[in-house]
């Protein structure tokens, strides 16, 4: 592991004051009715990073009435498609142009590296892009055989007003996984940002307003889970919850939407295996195994924290990956050849730290790391690169999200065996085959329980191609074409041609 320490410049760097952070609601920059705050303290710098306004119910209320009205009156659910995407491309222009704003204060705030952040808000504006082509070419069907005399046309609307609620891990890539497809469609929307990291969405906020959107379009509501997570998932005015986070709240929100019966799409937590067989090539796989493992400290949906491997290569490809973890750039997130960063908060290190201790207690072993560390020079919270070995399918290590930099080894004989501990989970957002054999790449991903299967590499993206989980992983879909559907609601209009209905009342 190579140390990266804070330097003098990269001290300059911090901000000199914290990111003040306040509501949009009905296009105009509010504080707390009750002047209440919260604060965000860096994971990595331990410095106060933001301070914002902290909503309770006076502000989510007047924050949904905001959008209610402004999709009934049409200002935005009826304008153009074009309309809607020449916005849309402006904001994406303007997120470009603020790309290093945002990335040192998402940096700050979640403990991501300061490239990877860049590259996550860069990549958010091709989102915004992609999701101006969709408003431009939005359809429905038509049915012109059911008669001489009828036609029946499938009209898309837009679902109406949606709650947008994002975690901490990738809160601006998140939130541009939801909102311009939202917007395309021609819904409006209330956002609430994760409570640890609300500072990049405040400033989309600013970028929506310069851009031009109409007042009540988007409204964000900075705070906390309860009240004013809880109350936009069950507010009659909402027509639907759009939300990124744990499985555990994922339930609470289906649970409290469920009274009014609002559409909910969840994209919740994963448990995500990559599977080796012996004729795999184990550099290209030990490379990818360790990208998927640290990424993001591991603190991500598509953490790749289980590998299933033929256990003819198990030894192997487990040196390669120790080998490759001393390899990575772990260490202060401002410096930009860092490649992980910090742990989002002291409550979440220790629960990594119990899943490593409980899973040694189970008979499983240590083949690198498997607790927390410090860096010279940062007073913030670190986990080493951690190799667990000798897990069986029943410990929690291999069943539940760890979250953390710690990859569970497991083993296997033959592909039966292989596709039952894939599937034996609770989870089933993605999973990873690694085979120089079609067939068996193929047999793998057609049985494989999982939203997203990469055969061959790990986590590549595309705003076109969909993700989404199986099982208790999600429901809905976001990007691509099923992105914009999940926005939409359907309404059939049946025509008649010409004066052909027979009466039904005789005589
Ligand atoms: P979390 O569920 O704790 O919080 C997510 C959001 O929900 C936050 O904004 C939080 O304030 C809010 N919230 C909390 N309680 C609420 C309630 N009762 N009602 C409404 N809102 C409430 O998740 P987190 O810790 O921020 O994020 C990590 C989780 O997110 C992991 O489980 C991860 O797998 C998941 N995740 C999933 C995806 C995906 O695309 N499938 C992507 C990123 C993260």
């Amino acid at each position: 592991m190579s140390d990266m320490t804070m330097t003098a410049a990269v001290e300059a760097a911090l901000p000199k004051a914290p990111f003040e952070g306040r509501h949009l609601i009905d296009g105009i920059w509010r504080e707390s009715h009750d002047g209440e705050t919260f604060d965000r303290i860096s994971p990595s710098h331990g410095i106060l990073v933001s301070r914002s306004a902290r909503a309770g119910r006076v502000e989510t209320e007047a924050a949904i009435e905001a959008a209610r009205k402004a999709f009934d009156d049409g200002r935005w659910s009826r304008i153009s498609g074009k309309a809607r995407a020449m916005f849309l491309l402006k904001v994406a222009d303007r997120i470009e142009a603020n790309v290093e704003r945002m990335a040192l204060l998402e940096t700050l705030e979640s403990g991501k590296p300061i490239s990877q952040a860049r590259g996550e808000i860069a990549g958010a504006a091709d989102l915004w892009r992609y999701a101006a082509s969709l408003a431009r070419t939005m359809y429905g069907d038509s049915h012109n055989s059911l008669g001489e005399d009828m036609l029946a046309m499938v009209l898309k609307e837009p679902i109406g007003v949606v709650s947008i609620i994002t975690p901490w891990n990738f809160p601006f890539w998140i939130l541009s996984q939801k909102l311009p497809f939202a917007l395309a469609a021609g819904c409006t929307c209330v956002i609430k940002p994760s409570e640890m990291t609300p500072s990049t969405t405040v400033i989309l906020g600013e970028l929506l307003l310069q851009a031009g959107l109409p007042a009540g379009v988007v409204n964000i509501v900075l705070g906390f889970g309860q009240p004013v997570g809880a109350l936009m998932a069950e507010h009659p005015d909402v027509d639907m919850v759009s939300f990124t986070g744990s499985t555990a709240v994922g339930k609470a929100i289906a649970a409290a939407a469920s009274a009014t019966l609002k559409k909910v799409a969840l994209e919740l937590g994963g448990k995500n295996p990559q599977v080796v067989f012996p004729d795999a090539d184990l550099e290209s796989a030990a490379d990818a195994i360790t990208f998927g493992v640290y990424f993001n400290a591991g603190e991500c949906c598509n953490s790749g924290s289980r590998i299933i491997v033929h256990e003819d290569i198990a030894e192997a490809l487990v040196e390669k990956v120790v080998a490759l973890s001393k390899k990575v750039a772990f260490g202060d997130p401002l410096n930009p050849e860092t490649q992980v960063g910090a742990i989002i908060s002291q409550a979440h290190q220790e629960k990594i730290a119990g899943y490593v201790a409980d899973a040694l207690a189970a008979g499983a072993s240590l083949k690198l790391g498997g607790a927390p560390v410090s860096h010279p020079g940062l007073p913030g919270r670190f986990f080493a690169p951690t190799v667990v070995i000798g897990v069986t399918a029943d410990m929690a290590i291999a069943r539940e999200e760890v979250f953390g930099p710690v990859l569970s080894v497991l083993t296997f004989r033959t592909l039966d065996e292989a596709i039952a501990l894939t599937n034996d989970a609770a989870y089933g957002l993605s999973a990873g085959v690694w085979s120089e054999n079609v067939h068996t790449c193929l047999a793998f991903a057609r049985r494989a329980e999982a939203g997203t299967v990469w055969t061959n590499t790990w986590m590549d993206g595309f705003p076109e191609v969909t993700f989404g989980g199986y099982k208790q992983s999600g429901q809905g879909r976001e990007n691509g074409r099923y992105g914009l559907e999940e926005f939409l609601e359907i309404k059939s209009v049946v025509m008649r041609v010409g004066r052909t209905r027979a009466n039904w009342v005789r005589g």
